[in-house]
Order: structure tokens, then C-alpha cells, then sequence
């Protein structure tokens, strides 16, 4: 078959490697010159979500100060938002936390086995390393971690729980003072380089053939007609006016537009209630070298990341929670620089001496987060329409995993996931 992927980050541009290993003509439509300079540009590192990392379950969003949870409410949120968090913090109750995670494993470990059949096969340097030290302050927030916790040892994740010693004794840049509650060691997890990664497939492709990227064309609008549907491309700028409409079609279409996804699928009547959701990044040259970490340091409740990849360190988080019609618009000096603040706040707390923060360079990026914490993959409105988007904290790892069952529902290959968790990520599970 003939499909068009809209948008070229990791998500479109693993969609297409599996599409092109499943036997389709692939093409990628992506507005910016190259790939990956979207969400997947600012990425953390991690790789695949522990149930530490996803963006539900008791410890996320547990407090209301900004500083405590790591996520900022920008004054004016309106109504939708407020629903958006409401229907998030149901998730807090343990159980509920469970039955979710529980729907997302299966995802998780398709990922896993993707990621590593692409490895292998062509056998790519993104710099991997691996380990993960999730870290924790408080007793309260260690008590609240008790859930993803059990839910490690129900799924017999490999992981090790260490005392305040034992964290600084294992990773000598985090010190046992000021006193913390304890850690989760991660040693068979792993950070990588989600933008070089993608780039790298992009090489493959090009080399292997079968995949044309159209850079620098932005998709205006998506047609769906009888069995065939179709792209609309906006005029390129700069270029002659011209009354007719440059139109693609194909036998189907993958919307993975990341953020741009929304408007292009409410124009064909589909209204997924994604939230977008601000998060920052600094990269920071590593202050002093006795400092710096030689695993991942994840401030487990904030959700910070800080993940060494060569002579700097990739700090991520500092998400920015505020009404979506406000999302294309400055965030505001004053809220950048408290996002920023948290920054720099965890690194000093938890590496002090690591990071040059004050030589750090910034970055925003917009991920979309859903209200029940999964991404939304599958078929969606028309038959020849299918959609992987939404995947919130989780896009890198879930990117192989979820491109795989998009080019299977294409292929009409059973995808080897189980029906709650095809059913849990499909669009029309918010109708
Ligand atoms: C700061 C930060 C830290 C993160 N940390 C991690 C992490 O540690 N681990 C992890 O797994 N995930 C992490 N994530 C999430 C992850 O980066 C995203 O989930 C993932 O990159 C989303 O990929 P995507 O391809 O869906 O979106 P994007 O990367 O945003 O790509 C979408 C692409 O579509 C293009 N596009 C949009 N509309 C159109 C259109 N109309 N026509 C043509 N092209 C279009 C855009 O230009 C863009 O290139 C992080 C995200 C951020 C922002």
C-alpha cells in the first residue's frame, strides 16, 4: 500500500520504518527541514517508562505547590483544563494506577522488543547507557511511590530500593545529605538519544529506499474519501501563488503530527481531548567531572530527569500546565524562569557540582499528555485513517512499539497486543 505519515518526529519516523519493514511505499510529510525538531528534539534521555515515570498514579501532581510536584499552573487555566487534571488525578488512587499501567505494559514491552530488533539489526550509536537512579525526598513521597512500587515486583521489573547510603555509595555524585527517603535503581534500563536516533532511521531509510520525505511541506488539511485518502499541502513560502491545491493521496494515513495532530483530526471531526503540556530542558556542561553522575538521576516525584550524554547534561522537565488555546502563545518570562528554577534546583539538590547551570542552554517543547495517560494509537473515524499520537512523557521508548502496531492494523496483521490494551489506546475510547 501507499501511506502518507504526517510529521516527522520519532513517532513518524518509527511509523515509517515499520511500515517500510511490513512492505508499504512510505511517505513522510514534515514542516521543518530536517526531522526530530519537534517534542522529540527536547526529549530526557529515558528510554522505556517505569511505572515511576508515566504521567499518572499516586505521586503525580500529588501536592499543589509548584515546587513540590514540579509541574507549574499557569494562572487562567480554563474550564478544559481543569477537567484535563481532574480526570488525570483520578488515576492517584491506586488501584486505578494499577489497572492503567497494567493496559500500558504490554506496550511497553512491544517496545522493548522493537527497539532492540532495530539495534540489532542495523546496529546503531545513539548513546545508550545504561541506569536509572529515581530518587526520593520526602517519607510522605516515598510512602506515595508504595504503589509503583508493587507494581515493579508484580511485573517483575528488575530494580534494586536503596537507603540514602547505598544510593551515594552506588552513584558517588548524589550525597546522603541533607537527608532524603531513599532510591530505585534501574541498572538494566537505559537513556539514549531520541533525536539521533531518528535521524539515524532517516539514513537507513534513505539508504534502503522505499520511504520519500517531503521536508519543509506542511499538511494544511486531511481528506478522507471513499477508500482512498488524501493530504492537502499548504503553499510552500515564498513560493508563486497558485490556484490549485497540492493534494497526495494514498491508500491510507498515519497522523503523527505530535501537537499538530489536534487541529488536523478536529478539522475531519475527530476531537481527541489531548492536553498540551509545556516542558523544558537545559543542557549544561559538566561543571566538574568528580561531580558528575555516571548513571541517570531521575527526581522521581518532580519528574526530572538529568541524563549525561558526553561532556553535558540533558536536564528535563518543568512541565507548564495552562489552558490549550494559550499553547502557541510566549509562556511568559516570569513562568519560563520558575520552570527553569526547578531546573537548576534539582540538579543542585541532588549533584551538587555536576552542572554549569549558569552556561546551560534552554529549550521548550510542547508533548501531548492524555487524560487517561495513554497515548492514542490505532484506526480513528475512517478506515484509511489511523492515528499514533499523545504518548506524554513516554514517546521515545513507546515509538517502536507503537509504529509496529500501526504498520500491523495496516497490514491487517493481528498486532501481538493484548484486546484491553488495543481497546485502552484506541481514539473512540473517549466517546
Ligand atoms: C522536555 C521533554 C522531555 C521529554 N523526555 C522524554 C523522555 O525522557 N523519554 C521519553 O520517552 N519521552 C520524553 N518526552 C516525550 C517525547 O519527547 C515525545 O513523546 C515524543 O518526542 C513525541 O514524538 P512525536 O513524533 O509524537 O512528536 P514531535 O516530536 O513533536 O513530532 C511531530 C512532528 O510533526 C510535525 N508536524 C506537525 N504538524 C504538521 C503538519 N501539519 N504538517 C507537517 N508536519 C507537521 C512537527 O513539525 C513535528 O516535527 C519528552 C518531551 C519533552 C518535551
Amino acid at each position: 500500500m501507499d501511506v502518507i505519515v504526517i510529521g516527522g518526529g520519532i513517532a513518524g519516523v518509527a511509523t515509517a520504518y515499520q511500515l517500510r519493514a511490513a512492505g508499504h511505499r512510505v511517505c513522510v510529510v514534515e514542516r521543518h527541514a530536517t526531522v526530530a525538531q519537534g517534542a522529540t528534539y527536547g526529549h530526557g534521555g529515558t528510554v522505556l517508562p517505569t511505572p515511576l515515570d508515566v504521567w499518572f498514579g499516586p505521586t503525580f501532581m500529588a501536592s499543589r505547590q509548584n515546587a513540590r510536584n514540579g509541574v507549574i499552573s499557569k494562572t487562567g487555566f480554563n474550564g478544559a483544563a481543569r477537567q484535563f487534571v481532574k480526570q488525570l488525578s483520578a488515576l492517584q488512587e491506586p488501584q486505578a494506577f494499577a489497572r492503567q499501567y497494567g493496559r500500558l505494559r504490554p506496550l511497553i514491552e512491544a517496545s522493548r522488543d522493537a527497539l532492540a530488533d532495530v539495534e540489532m539489526r542495523f546496529g546503531l550509536e545513539f548513546e545508550q547507557a545504561s541506569g536509572l537512579l529515581y530518587l526520593v525526598r520526602t517519607e510522605h513521597e516515598w510512602q506515595q511511590t508504595q504503589a509503583a512500587l508493587d507494581l515493579l515486583r508484580q511485573y517483575e521489573v528488575p530494580h534494586h530500593l536503596l537507603s540514602p547510603a547505598e544510593c551515594a555509595a552506588y552513584e558517588h555524585s548524589v550525597r546522603p545529605e541533607p537527608a532524603f527517603a531513599g532510591g530505585v535503581l534501574f541498572d538494566q534500563e537505559r537513556t539514549a538519544n531520541c533525536p539521533l536516533f531518528a535521524k539515524l532511521i532517516k539514513q537507513t531509510l534513505d539508504t534502503q529506499g522505499g520511504v520519500q520525505f517531503m521536508l519543509g511541506c506542511e499538511v494544511s488539511a486531511i481528506r478522507l474519501e471513499g477508500q482512498r485518502a488524501s493530504v492537502e499541502l499548504a503553499p510552500r513560502p515564498g513560493a508563486a501563488r497558485s490556484r490549485e491545491v497540492d493534494v497526495i493521496h494514498a491508500d491510507a494515513l498515519v497522523v503523527a503530527a505530535g501537537h499538530g495532530s489536534l487541529a488536523l483530526l478536529e478539522r475531519v471531526g475527530l476531537r481527541l481531548p489531548l492536553h498540551p503540556l509545556r516542558l523544558h530542558t537545559l543542557v549544561a556542561p559538566v561543571a566538574h567531572e568528580e561531580c558528575a553522575p555516571h548513571v541517570a538521576i531521575v527526581d522521581a516525584v518532580k519528574r526530572i530527569g538529568i541524563s549525561r550524554m558526553n561532556h553535558r547534561l540533558r536536564i528535563a522537565g518543568g512541565a507548564v500546565l495552562q489552558g490549550a488555546g494559550q499553547i502557541d502563545k510566549p509562556l511568559g518570562e516570569a513562568v519560563t524562569t520558575e520552570a527553569l528554577a526547578l531546573l537548576g534546583q534539582a540538579t543542585h539538590d541532588w549533584i551538587p557540582g555536576a552542572a554549569r547551570i549558569s552556561a546551560a542552554l534552554p529549550w521548550e517543547g510542547v508533548k501531548l499528555l492524555s487524560p487517561d495517560g495513554l497515548p492514542v494509537i490505532g484506526n480513528a473515524l475512517h478506515p484509511r485513517l489511523f492515528v499514533n499520537t499523545g504518548h506524554g512523557p513516554a514517546g521515545w521508548g513507546l515509538a517502536c512499539g507503537a509504529g509496529k502496531l500501526v504498520a500491523d492494523l495496516i497490514s491487517g496483521q493481528p498486532p501481538a497486543l493484548p484486546d484491553d490494551t488495543l481497546a485502552a489506546l484506541r481514539a473512540d475510547r473517549f466517546q
